[in-house]
């Protein structure tokens, strides 16, 4: 008796699965290894995507709005979301493969393999996933023309140039999708209207960077008025009106001011340029004299020079076909015989920089 007891203590107990012997008489590494379920997961999915948008319900969320996935994808990743993988398992991988579709429901096959305690375990099976079209609380938002700011893109005493324009249509589109994460800024509508162009936007956010991006870039101003709208989510909704108002002159004009017919290179609320009439570079702030717009130098045209000196060159006026004689500014380098570009306007013909200069 003595001696069978002190057997049972040194001796192996056997596997109740297989014999194999064990210390304890639990299973033994690889019969543990082969009932453990390697991987969870439940035999149908049910996805909510929106038939708009293409984003789908994730951890409770909706998911961003970049290219909505194709059905096998958004199905894929739905299971590799859902699947778990026990937590004894080391370097699994995973295989997912879609089997079969019908319009909205996708028979796909997973395939797990893991090492438990040493042993290659397999895990097969099927699952199916429903995916239930919707339409997302964004896209809701969005159909229904939802905004909570206006942008009003308007310039003093003219219309907006189409740079300008596209530019704040760029800004916007880009506030709108800088973070794929923030689903709730877009841009509601645009709408061209007489003086500017009017940017409709999520939030009043949006429309205050655009606004801020645009006087950055151009110069001038702007100005926002909160009209109380109702009510969201509790909080008293304000819609806010942003009115952009872009400086009077843009790179490109000509400016008769101080005595000078300014060829503006710059404005951000000191216009800067070339002197027309003598080539030297210019600032005029908005409190100095009066401005007025002479010309545009797009509209300059050839001319032939006549004569050239140091100091003044004659030109062959192409608006009156007279000679005249200007001051010859320092840009001017051409020769006697060579076409020039030259702008005519009310205060006299002037020669203009050459465009690659
Ligand atoms: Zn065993
Ligand atoms: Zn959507």
């Amino acid at each position: 008796m003595l001696l069978e007891g002190v057997y049972r203590m040194m001796a192996s107990v056997p596997c109740p699965e297989c014999g194999a012997p064990t210390s304890e008489g639990e299973l033994c590494d690889e019969c543990y290894a082969d009932g453990l379920d390697v991987a969870a997961l439940s035999d149908e999915i049910e996805v909510r995507v929106c038939s708009k948008c293409g984003s789908y319900v994730r951890d409770g969320g909706w998911t961003s709005h970049g290219e909505p996935l194709p059905d096998d994808e958004l199905a894929v990743a739905a299971v590799k979301d859902e699947l778990g993988v026990h937590v004894e398992a080391r370097e699994p991988r995973v295989e997912v493969s879609v089997e079969s579709r019908d319009p909205n429901v996708l028979r796909l096959g997973v395939e797990t393999v893991a090492y438990v305690r040493g042993y290659r375990v397999e895990d097969e099976r099927r699952v199916r996933v429903v995916l239930r079209r919707e339409t997302c609380p964004t896209c809701a938002k969005r159909s229904g023309g939802y905004y909570e700011s206006v942008v009003q893109i308007r310039a003093e005493g003219r219309d907006p140039t189409e740079e300008e324009t596209e530019r704040a249509l760029e800004h916007a589109y880009e506030v709108a999708g800088r973070d794929y994460g923030d689903r709730d800024t877009f841009v509601t509508k645009t709408e061209e209207v007489r003086g500017g162009l009017d940017i409709y936007m999520s939030t009043s956010n949006a429309g205050m960077q655009i606004a801020r991006r645009m006087t950055e870039e151009y110069g001038g101003g702007y100005d926002d008025t909160a009209t109380l709208v109702g009510e969201k989510d509790g909080e008293e909704l304000y819609r806010v009106t942003y009115a952009v108002s872009l400086p009077e002159f843009v790179p490109g004009d000509v400016v008769s001011t101080d005595g000078t017919a300014l060829l503006v290179t710059d404005n951000d609320g000191i216009l800067k340029g070339v002197d027309l009439r003598t080539g030297r570079r210019r600032s005029v702030s908005d409190a100095d004299a009066e401005k007025e717009l002479i010309g545009r130098v797009d509209d300059a045209e050839e001319a032939t020079l006549v004569t050239v000196s140091d100091d003044e060159v004659q030109i062959l006026d192409p608006s009156t076909y007279e000679t005249v004689t200007v001051q010859r500014p320092s840009f001017l380098v051409a020769r006697q015989g060579e076409e020039v570009e030259v702008l005519s306007t009310n205060e006299g013909v002037f020669p203009v920089p050459n465009k690659n200069s």
